[in-house]
């Protein structure tokens, strides 16, 4: 595609790191970019029919923000102190999945935001991109979430080309957890 992304570092906690990624001359990280586009939503006519399949309320403000809300905390303040657990489900309704390839996705309800997942089991990092409401059963049905599943894809390739020639490295932060190398955050991406 040749489009250049760098790397932010977001939030850090006893547990866990989460980094996102951005690209060069945007505004805003691309998950930024995700919760600015649904804060802003407001279901159409045809939406309240799908909505009222997942049991949302469009009357006011539709009730799939609360969804929003629960991966944003997961996100800030969960995961960094609990770090990415697979399936784990406490303190609301996000929660993290691995696929394959250290690709994977936070989750909560319908909504994806894809990332990398990197480091050892039970103490991973999480680079996030972008997602979006997932109203197919798989992501691949859908050419927008396939896209942001492809920018995380193309992405783990470039860093992992650059862990080979050692321009950036997982390192372990003072408590032992995984971080980047702050060579990570200076890099430019190209995907
Ligand atoms: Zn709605």
């Amino acid at each position: 595609m040749g489009r250049y992304l760098t790397i932010e570092e977001l939030h850090t906690g006893i547990a866990a790191y989460v980094y996102a990624l951005r690209f060069d001359g945007s505004d805003g990280h691309l998950m930024n970019e995700f919760f600015l586009r649904e804060e802003k939503h407001v279901c159409s006519t045809d939406e309240m029919l799908r909505c009222a399949d997942f049991n949302f309320n469009c009357s006011q403000k539709c009730t799939r923000t609360q969804y929003l809300i629960d991966m944003f905390n997961y996100i800030r303040t969960v995961a960094p102190k609990r770090g990415f657990i697979e399936h784990q489900q406490k303190g609301g309704l996000a929660k993290c999945r691995f696929y394959e390839n250290d690709i994977g996705a936070i989750s909560s309800g319908p909504f994806r935001i894809y990332g990398i997942f990197m480091g050892p089991p039970g103490n991973k990092l999480f680079i996030a991109g972008d997602g979006g409401l997932k109203q197919t059963r798989t992501y691949q049905e859908d050419p927008w979430l396939n896209q942001q599943h492809e920018i995380v894809s193309s992405a783990r390739a470039a860093i992992l080309n650059a862990f080979k020639s050692g321009d950036i490295g997982i390192e372990r932060s003072r408590n032992g957890r995984s971080r980047l190398s702050q060579s990570a955050t200076k890099m430019k991406i190209q995907i």
